[in-house]
């Protein structure tokens, strides 16, 4: 029963407008493979519930670790970030006076998921929009992001996925099925310097683009576009040329 599949997600808009077309439910998937080093969601990263810390909201009263049953220090100097083992009990975020800490990663269903989607369908079909799934990586949990997407489109619901594309093809093949529209990064052109900004390879994320663009795949390659990174007139282009290589 694919409802029952769960996975973890971070957060859940169900307003975003740069995720796809139209008016996008955006459902943020935790873990990722790859390790960019300007990622903007580094809560996303982890494909486990932690607590985060917001510097900018700490107010440095020192209650977080007052308060903490596992008697974490890490306030020497101020900063509680150093939370390994942690058993989420939630304490410390409770009482924080200034909102600084919040658990990421709530675990739902894939049914949690489709039915909050199915009560945004007026919505969607006004501004020609759906369900987008992103994180993280949805492909990290791909039997989860499969049964949400699957659900979505047994709805009539127009579903797409945001994917760095690193992840064993029969994984991308089998979402493939059930995905309206991928929206697939590539972030660098050169394996090597692919490998010193995202901390992988980029052969596998090549294949893969090009076994999606060969299936027939609707798809639209997207590039971050990173100051001093893969920002330069050669590599632009460069990303170009590869991306038309490869039949985008
Ligand atoms: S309780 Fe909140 S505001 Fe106080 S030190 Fe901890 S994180 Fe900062
Ligand atoms: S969630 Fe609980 S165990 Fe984890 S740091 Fe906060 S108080 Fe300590």
């Amino acid at each position: 029963m694919i409802r029952s599949v769960e996975g973890l997600i971070f957060a859940l808009d169900e307003t975003a407008t740069h995720d796809g077309p139209g008016l996008r439910m955006t459902v943020y998937f935790k873990g990722c493979p790859l390790r960019c080093i300007w990622c903007h969601s580094p809560e996303s990263v982890s494909p486990k519930p932690e607590v985060v810390w917001y510097q900018t909201r700490c107010v440095r009263c020192g209650r977080c670790v007052e308060v903490c049953p596992e008697g974490l220090r890490s306030f020497e100097p101020v900063d509680p970030r150093d939370r390994s083992g942690c058993r989420l009990c939630g304490i410390c975020v409770e009482e924080c006076p200034s909102g600084a800490l919040e658990i990421k990663g709530k675990l739902v269903s894939a049914g949690e998921i489709a039915d909050h989607a199915m009560q945004l369908i007026p919505f969607f079909r006004r501004s020609g929009g759906g369900v987008t799934l992103t994180g993280g990586e949805p492909t990290f949990q791909a039997d989860f992001a499969y049964a949400v997407l699957a659900l979505c489109r047994q709805a009539g619901i127009h579903t797409a996925i945001e994917t760095c594309g690193y992840a064993p093809w029969e994984k991308l093949e089998r979402l493939a099925s059930v995905t309206d529209l991928f929206l697939f990064d590539l972030k660098h052109p050169d394996d090597e310097m692919h490998r010193r900004y995202t901390g992988v390879s980029n052969r596998l994320i090549l294949e893969n683009l090009a076994r999606l663009i060969e299936s027939g795949a609707e798809l639209v390659v997207r590039v971050p576009l990173i100051p001093g990174c893969n920002d330069s007139p050669s590599t632009v282009k460069a990303t170009g040329l590869k991306a038309l290589e490869l039949g985008a």
